[in-house]
Order: C-alpha cells, then structure tokens, then sequence
C-alpha cells in the first residue's frame, strides 16, 4: 500500500503577533531534531502578518518547518480589498494554505463554490490546500455526517483532474470537536476520512485516493492523537488551540515516539 508521510499543520487562527511568532518556531525547533522532523512533516499555519517573520526566521535557520497560510482570495489580482492573492503567499514561501475551515464557512459565510475556486487557486500557485470538511452538531446527531462531509468534498474537488486532487490534503474537522475539549472518537475520525478517501476513489481513481493525506482536527492534544493516528486512513492532525504551546504541538509531532 502507499505510503503517506503524516503531517502535523499547527492553525494559529488569529492569535500571536510576528515577535510570539518567531518565539514559538524558534521553539519549535528546538524541540523537535531532525529524525522527528523527517518522520513528521511537521507546518505552523499563522496569521497573514506573520508570514514574512515566519520565512526569514526559518530559512535563516534552514528549519525543516513548512509554513502555510489560513486562507487566500480565489483571484489572482486586483481591486479585493483586504484580500491576499495565492500568488503573493506563493512569493513568501508558503508551502500550505487551509481552505474552507469551519470558522470561515461560518463568519464570512464561504459557500462550497467559493471554497471551489480557492482550492483550484492554491493549485494554480503550486501551494497545497488543506480543504476542511466537517458536520455540525445537528448534522451528527441525525447521522447525517457522512454524506454531508462528502457532498462538501465534492463541491470543493470539482473540476479538478485527478493528478491536482492527489495535490491536496483534506481535513475532516467535525465543528463539534473544534475548540470545544470533545474530541471525535478515534473510530469517530476513521470513520469519515475511510469515506472522504473511498469517494476519492470513486470519482476519481484509487491510485488518486491513495495518494491524498487525510488529517483529523478536533481539540487534538498530545495525550489523544496516538490513538487517532493507529487509524489506517487518518494521516496527520490539523491542530488549533495546542499548537499555540511549543511543547504541546512538538508532543503531538513526537507521536511515533
Ligand atoms: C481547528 O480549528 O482547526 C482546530 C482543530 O481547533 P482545535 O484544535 O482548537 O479544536
């Protein structure tokens, strides 16, 4: 079977300035040698205005830290104020850029074909999209979840040859679990990333699916994500509050161990 290297993609959401910024890669770093970072593939997701501090700070030190955005606008340029082209973040080095994270479909009301064309921008600019999916609450308790997450993995693939779709990394976040301390079971977690890669499979091929990392995010912690990880499709953590504290996330980098 293919082999897919685990990720651990730290979401700062809109805490730490540039300075806490370069603080906790520096950290980071310090806490995790090179074995650990060579079996972990291991990316800090910070604020836009730390971007350029994050860059100097980790090619100054040759860190094997990858680094990434938390969004970007699907056009290339142009009259968007506020708004940060994949190009531009292309520019900085950015390896990553999450899209359609829970937080944004929710506060500025991202629907699926806008979600659409940000993913197809990230490709364009050679950066990897970390496409989330994930049910609320209500959507959970009707048993609804899987085939929620899988009409928001299709809208958002849609278009895309197959060799694009083995590009990108999909996040099944349950809102549920997000920031809340409730994390999804690992049998919880298995359940919808074995779905999201079988889709893959089915729409695309399963050479496609079987290159696709597919991470669980939800109040991951140090102390949990050994469990989710024995999962066969769970490849790696998308991980939120714990990976504003350099031990934590440099534990949950160190899960092998
Ligand atoms: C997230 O928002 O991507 C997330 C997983 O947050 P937390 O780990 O804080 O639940």
């Amino acid at each position: 079977t293919e082999t897919r290297r685990p990720l651990m993609a730290g979401n700062w959401k809109m805490n730490l300035n540039h300075l806490e910024a370069i603080a906790l890669v520096q950290k980071l770093a310090f806490s995790l040698n090179e074995q650990q970072l060579e079996a972990v593939e291991t990316v800090v997701l910070p604020p836009f205005t730390d971007l350029r501090s994050v860059q100097t700070v980790i090619d100054g030190d040759k860190l094997k830290i990858g680094y990434g955005a938390q969004d970007l606008s699907p056009y290339q340029a142009g009259a968007y104020t506020g708004d940060i082209s994949g190009a531009m973040l292309a520019k900085l080095g950015c390896s990553y850029v999450v899209v359609g994270h829970s937080e944004r479909r929710a506060q500025h009301y991202e629907d699926d074909a806008l979600i659409n064309a940000k993913v197809a921008a990230a490709l364009a600019n050679d950066i990897t999209p970390i496409l989330c999916v994930g049910e609320g609450l209500e959507v959970r308790e009707e048993l609804r979840h899987v085939p929620h997450c899988c009409d928001q993995l299709d809208a958002a693939l849609r278009g895309l040859t197959a060799e694009q779709v083995a590009r990108v990394v999909v996040a099944y976040e349950p809102v549920w679990a997000i920031g809340t301390g409730k994390t999804a079971t690992p049998e919880n977690a298995q359940e919808v990333c074995g779905e999201v890669r079988r889709r893959i499979a089915e729409t695309f091929d399963q050479a496609t699916a079987d290159r696709v990392r597919v991470l669980y995010g939800g109040s991951v912690k140090a102390n949990n994500i050994a469990a989710i990880m024995a999962q066969p499709d769970v490849d790696g953590g998308l991980v939120g509050g714990a990976s504003l504290d350099a031990e934590e996330f440099a534990n949950i980098c160190r899960f092998p161990e």
